[in-house]
C-alpha cells in the first residue's frame, strides 16, 4: 500500500471496501479524503484503522464521519480511541454520524471524541486544524446553506488548497433500514478557474435513494455495489447494474464501486455496471487512490 500522493486536487484513499464482511486480508468500508487541508476518515469498518496507519498519522485525521451504525462502517473507531488514549491528553477528534451509532461505541462518553449527531437536512464544515498531532478542533456546524461557522480552524492548517478554504458536507438520507447517511463533500470558497469538483459516498443503500438528493454537479461518485443483478432485492443494497444506472441518471463525471461482498465476483460485477453506466467504471481496492 503507497501513501496518497500530495496533490493538489483532492485525493480518496481506500481504507477498505469489502461489503457487509471482510474477505481475506480484507477490510470492511472506509476511505480517506484529504482536501483543502483537511483530512477526513469517512466510514471506520473493521481493519481500516490497520490500513490507515499504513497511508497517514492518523493524529492528521480532522474529523470522522460514520455512515450508519452496522459494524462493517465503523467498529474500527473503538480502536482509534485506544490509540488516541495512549497518546496522552489531546483536543477530542469530531465524530460525526446518525442517532444511535454512539451509544453503541464502547467509547461513546470518553473524551477522545468530540460526538456529534447528524441528521440529513445537516450542513457540516470541516476546517483543517492549525498544527499537527493535535486532533480535532477544525469542525464546526455549518448553518444550514453552502457556508459555515468554521471557526478559528478553518484556516490555520498548512496544505491550503488552490481555491478553497475547507470542505463543506452535505448528507441524504438512504435506503438502508437503520438510519444511513450519504455524503457530499464540496470544497468551500473554491472558485477558481480549476475548481476542485464534488466528491459523493453513498454509504450503503437500495435502489430507493438516488445520487441526484445530493445535488446536481457531482464529479466522483463513491457508489456501493454489493451484489450483481441476479441478487437484486435480496437485501437493501445495490447491484452493480444499479449503480450503474443511478450514476448514469445523476449524470456524474466518474463512478468508483465500493462495498462488493467478498463472494462475489470482481468481473461480472464491472461488467454489468460498465454496461449500465455507459463508460468503464472503477473498482475500489485497498490503497487505491482517486483524485477529483
Ligand atoms: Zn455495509
Amino acid at each position: 500500500m503507497g501513501r496518497a500522493p500530495a496533490a493538489e486536487r483532492g485525493t480518496l484513499t481506500v481504507l477498505g471496501c469489502d461489503g457487509s464482511y471482510p474477505g481475506p486480508g480484507g477490510a470492511g468500508s472506509g476511505y480517506l479524503v484529504e482536501v483543502a487541508g483537511v483530512a477526513v476518515w469517512l466510514d471506520a469498518g473493521p481493519g481500516t484503522f490497520a490500513n490507515l496507519q499504513l497511508v497517514s498519522n492518523p493524529g492528521a485525521v480532522d474529523a470522522v464521519i460514520l455512515s450508519h451504525e452496522h459494524p462493517d462502517h465503523w467498529s474500527d473507531v473503538d480502536s482509534y480511541a485506544v490509540w488516541l488514549r495512549e497518546r496522552g491528553p489531546a483536543r477530542p477528534v469530531p465524530v460525526y454520524a446518525p442517532p444511535g451509532l454512539r451509544e453503541r461505541s464502547y467509547f461513546g462518553e470518553d473524551p477522545v471524541f468530540d460526538w456529534h449527531e447528524v441528521e440529513p437536512s445537516q450542513r457540516i464544515a470541516l476546517g483543517p486544524r492549525g498544527d499537527s498531532g493535535t486532533p480535532g478542533g477544525g469542525a464546526h456546524r455549518g448553518d444550514g446553506a453552502h457556508s459555515g461557522d468554521r471557526g478559528a480552524g478553518a484556516h490555520g492548517g498548512g496544505g491550503a488548497h488552490r481555491g478553497g478554504d475547507g470542505i463543506l458536507c452535505s448528507f441524504s438520507a438512504t435506503d438502508h433500514g437503520p438510519p444511513t447517511l450519504a455524503v457530499r463533500l464540496d470544497v468551500s470558497g473554491c472558485t477558481g478557474p480549476d475548481p476542485v469538483g464534488s466528491l459523493a459516498y453513498s454509504a450503503d443503500t437500495g435502489p430507493g435513494w438516488a445520487p441526484e438528493e445530493l445535488g446536481p454537479g457531482i464529479e466522483l461518485l463513491l457508489c456501493e455495489a454489493t451484489y450483481t443483478r441476479d441478487h437484486e432485492g435480496e437485501a437493501r443494497h445495490l447491484s452493480g447494474r444499479q449503480a450503474g444506472r443511478a450514476a448514469s441518471s445523476a449524470g456524474v463525471g466518474r463512478l468508483v464501486l465500493t462495498h462488493r461482498r467478498p463472494s462475489i465476483a470482481e468481473g461480472a460485477l464491472v461488467a454489468e455496471a460498465d454496461e449500465a453506466f455507459g463508460r468503464p467504471v472503477h473498482l475500489a481496492a485497498p490503497g487505491r487512490v482517486f483524485e477529483w
